[in-house]
């Protein structure tokens, strides 16, 4: 494993990190804890010792404490977990969250504690004027959380604001190679570095989009320039290439993903990628941009929409439609809506409550994508026909 080093603290962090948030899970939802179990073991065992999850990622927190303390694990990882401030009223309700952290993941401090999903200044402003940095200082003080930060989704116009309103210890931002110029981007990325923080990049692949979910067209220029390296490897690379990012986090859900990542990160080293290889990354990013409709991480935030739509999955048939022609989104499309079943919910059938947008850390306008995807995945009448066709096969 490939490690280095957190300026800040002086921690030696394993260049790969361990994204809890794609545990194998069953089709309920529920994590397979036997599963996840022998994933974190194994990572552990291949020399990952960060591991990222969060209060809001559901069971999650739970299933990593049960491991970590059944396999005495404390002492050999980094643990990362984050605050849901979105729900914090008042310095009581932190506290509450805070505690119950600690007793979900069965310890008595966090190496690394996030400030949840920041998009604005305003929403730290708000914790300030609530006392959150008297407390972090008591919570220092006390060795409860050793390194603090915040996790971004704002613009990039407002990232530096943020750097420069507290004293952070580091930041975790979203970065890959067809969002350089998307909220903190790479010019939050080197101002971060330049003040010293280390950086956890977060959606190195873009929700998987950049691993299976290329056009073909792009999958083929990548090919053309080295037959041996799977598009995920790819987006993986470009990321280690740069010096300034600290920790990549992957959202590992099998064996076979972790060693093919574990074995990227053992040689992507920073500066490593030749001027042919950032070239050819530079074609498909034009691909990319070409087909990619809505920039939709599939991270499930929106989730659950009162009116029973799957978003994402919206979402992703609409973009496959696209990259792999309109057959295969519409494939898709059926699926996510539970078309054969007694109560699909489509696109159509949005309301425009809202209650999703404010969720969205890409900022997608939901309902109105949604409408985008009703034009061109569910022509008239095609629920009633879909309906009518499942009936007659029983
Ligand atoms: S705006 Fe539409 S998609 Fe979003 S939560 Fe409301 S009904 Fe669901
Ligand atoms: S629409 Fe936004 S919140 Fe919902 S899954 Fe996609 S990126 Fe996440």
């Amino acid at each position: 494993m490939q490690y280095r080093q957190d300026p800040k603290s002086g921690n030696n962090l394993s260049a790969l990190g361990f994204g809890c948030m794609r545990l194998p899970s069953s089709t309920l939802g529920r994590i397979d804890l036997e599963a996840s179990e022998a994933l974190v073991l194994q990572a552990v065992e291949q020399g990952i010792n960060y591991f990222d999850t969060a209060y809001l990622y559901r069971g999650n927190e739970e299933a990593l404490g049960i491991i970590v303390e059944r396999n005495d694990l404390r002492n050999r990882i980094f643990i990362a977990t984050k605050l849901p401030h979105s729900r914090c009223e008042t310095l009581e309700d932190i506290e509450r969250f805070f505690a119950e952290q600690k007793a979900r993941l069965r310890t008595d401090y966090f190496d690394y504690y996030l400030i949840h999903n920041v998009t604005n200044l305003t929403q730290w402003d708000k914790l300030v004027a609530l006392g959150i940095e008297e407390w972090i200082d008591r919570k220092k003080r006390a060795g409860e959380i050793r390194q603090i930060g915040f996790s971004y989704h704002g613009s990039q116009s407002d990232f530096p604001h943020l750097i420069d309103a507290y004293a952070w210890d580091f930041c975790q931002i979203q970065y890959n190679y067809v969002n350089v110029n998307y909220q903190a981007g790479r010019a939050g990325l080197e101002l971060a570095a330049s003040r010293g923080l280390p950086v956890i990049i977060m959606e190195p692949l873009l929700g998987g989009k950049l691993a299976d979910g290329l056009p073909p067209k792009a999958v083929e220029a990548f090919k053309r320039c080295d037959p041996t390296t799977a598009p995920a490897a790819w987006g993986l690379r470009w990321i280690w290439n740069h010096p300034q990012a600290t920790v990549v986090l992957s959202g590992m859900g099998t064996l076979e993903q972790l060693t093919e990542n574990v074995a990227c990160a053992e040689h992507a080293l920073p500066n490593a990628l030749s001027d042919n290889e950032l070239a050819c990354i530079d074609d498909v990013v034009d691909i990319f941009d070409e087909s990619n409709k809505v920039n939709c991480t599939g991270c499930n935030y929106c989730m659950p929409c009162p009116r029973g739509i799957n978003i994402p999955g919206c979402f992703s048939a609409y973009n496959a439609s696209f990259t792999h022609g309109r057959y295969e989104g519409l494939k898709q499309y059926v699926m996510c809506t539970g078309a054969g079943s007694n109560d699909p919910r489509w696109a159509s059938d949005c309301v425009d409550c809202g209650a999703c947008v404010k969720n969205c850390p890409q900022h997608i306008a939901i309902p109105d994508e949604l409408k985008a995807v009703r034009k061109r995945l569910q022509p008239a009448l095609f629920p009633h026909i879909i309906r009518l066709g499942s009936k007659l096969m029983g």
